[in-house]
C-alpha cells in the first residue's frame, strides 16, 4: 500500500503514526516545528485507562512505560467554601491503573520515542500549506514547495488545522464566556503535597472562584475558574499568579511556577471528519475542541487516531464509518463538556443554589457530596467514545 502521511506531531499525530506502523503501513510524519522544539506545558495531564490500552495495542509495553513514570492518586476530595464535602480513598488497582497523570510534554516524549523505534519517518520544519485529494490519493504541498503524496493523510495539525480549512470543512459550535488560568507548579522536594486531586468550590482565598489541584510527576497543576468579568492581567499573568497562588496552596510555591496559561472555553466539532474522497481523516483538535474538564481532548484524540489507522488499514470499518463514529463520539463529548461547564460556570442562579444546598446537606446525605464531586467532569462515555471521566 502507498505510504500514509500524518500531519502534526502532537500527541494525536504521534499516536496515529504509531498505530499505522502497528498495522504495518509506511508512515511519513510532517511537522511544522523544528526537531528540537520546546512544547508548552499546562495542557493534558490525565491519560485514561482506555487510552493506555489503545497505546499498548499500538506498541506493547508502552502503557507500562507511561504508567511507571506517571502518577496515579487514590484520594479525591471536594471542598465547598473551605469545608470538605466529599473525600474518598480507593484501594490500589491491579493491572492497568484507571488513569495516570503526567505533563503532556512527557506523554509526547514517550510517544515520540515509540514512533522512532517503530520506524516512523519524521520530517521536521515542514509546514503543510496546501492539500488536494483525488479518488486514489492525497497530495500535500509544504511552504518550501515540496510535494508529498500518499494513499491517505491523517490531519492531526491541531486547532487551526490547515488541512481542515484547505478542504473547506467548517468547525461548528461556539465558545463560552470568560477564561480559566492553568498553572503548572514544581513540587518542593521533601515537602510534596499529598497525592490527591482536590476540587474546591468557591474558594475563599481567591474571592469565591473555584480551584482544582491535580498532581503530576514532579509537581501539580492548579486550575482557577475566573469570572466572566475578570481581567486576564489580574489573574492570568505570572505576576498575578505569584500573588494568588499562596492562598490556594501552601507558601513557597510562588517561586516554583513552571508554566502559566489562560484558556477560553471552546466547544467545536468539525462538520465532517473526512473529505468527499475519503482520503484525509481528521483527528484530535483538528476535528474537535472541548473545554478541559473531563479530560476529553487528548484522550478522545488518541481514540480518533487508533480508529483512523484501523480504517486506513482496512481492519475495522471503512473511512466513512470512521468519520461517522468519531464525529458521533465528538458530539457526545461536546455535549458532556457542556454539562460540566453549566455546572462549573452556572448561568442560572438555581444551579448555584443547588450546589449550596448540596454542600450544606453533604454531612448527612453523602450523595449530595458525591454529586458535588462528580458533576464538574460531566457524564462519562463508554470505551468507544473515550473519554469523559473523573479526575
Ligand atoms: C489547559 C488544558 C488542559 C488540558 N487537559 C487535558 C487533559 O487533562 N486530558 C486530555 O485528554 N486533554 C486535555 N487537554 C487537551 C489537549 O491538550 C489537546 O487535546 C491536545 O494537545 C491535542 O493534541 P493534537 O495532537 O490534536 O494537537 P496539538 O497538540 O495542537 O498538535 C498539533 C501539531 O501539529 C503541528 N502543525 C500545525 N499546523 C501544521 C501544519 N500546517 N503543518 C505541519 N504541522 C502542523 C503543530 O506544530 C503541532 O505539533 C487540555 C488542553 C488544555 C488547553
Amino acid at each position: 500500500m502507498n505510504r500514509v502521511l500524518v500531519v502534526g506531531a502532537g500527541p494525536v499525530g504521534l499516536s496515529a503514526a504509531l498505530a499505522l506502523r502497528a498495522h504495518g503501513l509506511p508512515v511519513v510524519l510532517l511537522e511544522a516545528d523544528p526537531k528540537d522544539r520546546e512544547r508548552p506545558g499546562s495542557r493534558a495531564l490525565f491519560v485514561h485507562r482506555e487510552t493506555l490500552r489503545l497505546l499498548d495495542g499500538m506498541r506493547p509495553g508502552l502503557a507500562d512505560e507511561i504508567t511507571s513514570y506517571g502518577r496515579t492518586w487514590r484520594t479525591r476530595r471536594t471542598l465547598y467554601r473551605g469545608r470538605e464535602v466529599y473525600s474518598r480513598t480507593y484501594p490500589p488497582a491491579s493491572g492497568t491503573p484507571p488513569f495516570t497523570s503526567l505533563r503532556q510534554v512527557d506523554t509526547e516524549r514517550f510517544l515520540r520515542t515509540a514512533c522512532e523505534r517503530a520506524g516512523v519517518e519524521f520530517e521536521w520544519d515542514c509546514r503543510v500549506t496546501d492539500v488536494r485529494t483525488t479518488a486514489t490519493g492525497v497530495r500535500l504541498t509544504d511552504e518550501d514547495g515540496r510535494v508529498w503524496s500518499g494513499g491517505y493523510a491523517i490531519a492531526a495539525d491541531g486547532a487551526r488545522s490547515t488541512l481542515r480549512s484547505g478542504l473547506g470543512i467548517a468547525m461548528e459550535g461556539g465558545h463560552g464566556e470568560g477564561f480559566h488560568v492553568v498553572v503548572d507548579v514544581a513540587d518542593i522536594p521533601g515537602a510534596e503535597l499529598p497525592l490527591e486531586r482536590v476540587f474546591h468550590y468557591e474558594h475563599p482565598g481567591v474571592g469565591g472562584r473555584s480551584v482544582m489541584r491535580v498532581p503530576f510527576t514532579g509537581g501539580f497543576q492548579v486550575d482557577l475558574q475566573c469570572r466572566d468579568d475578570d481581567r486576564q492581567e489580574t489573574y492570568g499573568s505570572e505576576e498575578a499568579v505569584r500573588r494568588w497562588l499562596p492562598s490556594v496552596v501552601a507558601d513557597g510555591y510562588a517561586e516554583r511556577i513552571l508554566w502559566v496559561s489562560t484558556y477560553r472555553f471552546l466547544r467545536k466539532v468539525a462538520a465532517a471528519f473526512t473529505d468527499p474522497h475519503g482520503r484525509v481523516l481528521l483527528v484530535g483538535e483538528a476535528a474537535h475542541l472541548f473545554p478541559p474538564f473531563g479530560a476529553r481532548g487528548m484522550n478522545s484524540g488518541i481514540a480518533d487516531a487508533a480508529a483512523a489507522a484501523a480504517a486506513i488499514a482496512g481492519t475495522a470499518g471503512t473511512v466513512a464509518e470512521f468519520a461517522a463514529v468519531r464525529r458521533a463520539a465528538a458530539l457526545f463529548n461536546s455535549a458532556a463538556a457542556g454539562k460540566a461547564l453549566d455546572h462549573l460556570r452556572p448561568r442560572r442562579r438555581i444551579v448555584r443554589v443547588k450546589q449550596q444546598a448540596a454542600a450544606a446537606l453533604a454531612p448527612v446525605l453523602p450523595w449530595c457530596g458525591s454529586w458535588l464531586e462528580h458533576a464538574p467532569y460531566g457524564p462519562r462515555g463508554g470505551a468507544p467514545v473515550v473519554a469523559g471521566g473523573k479526575y
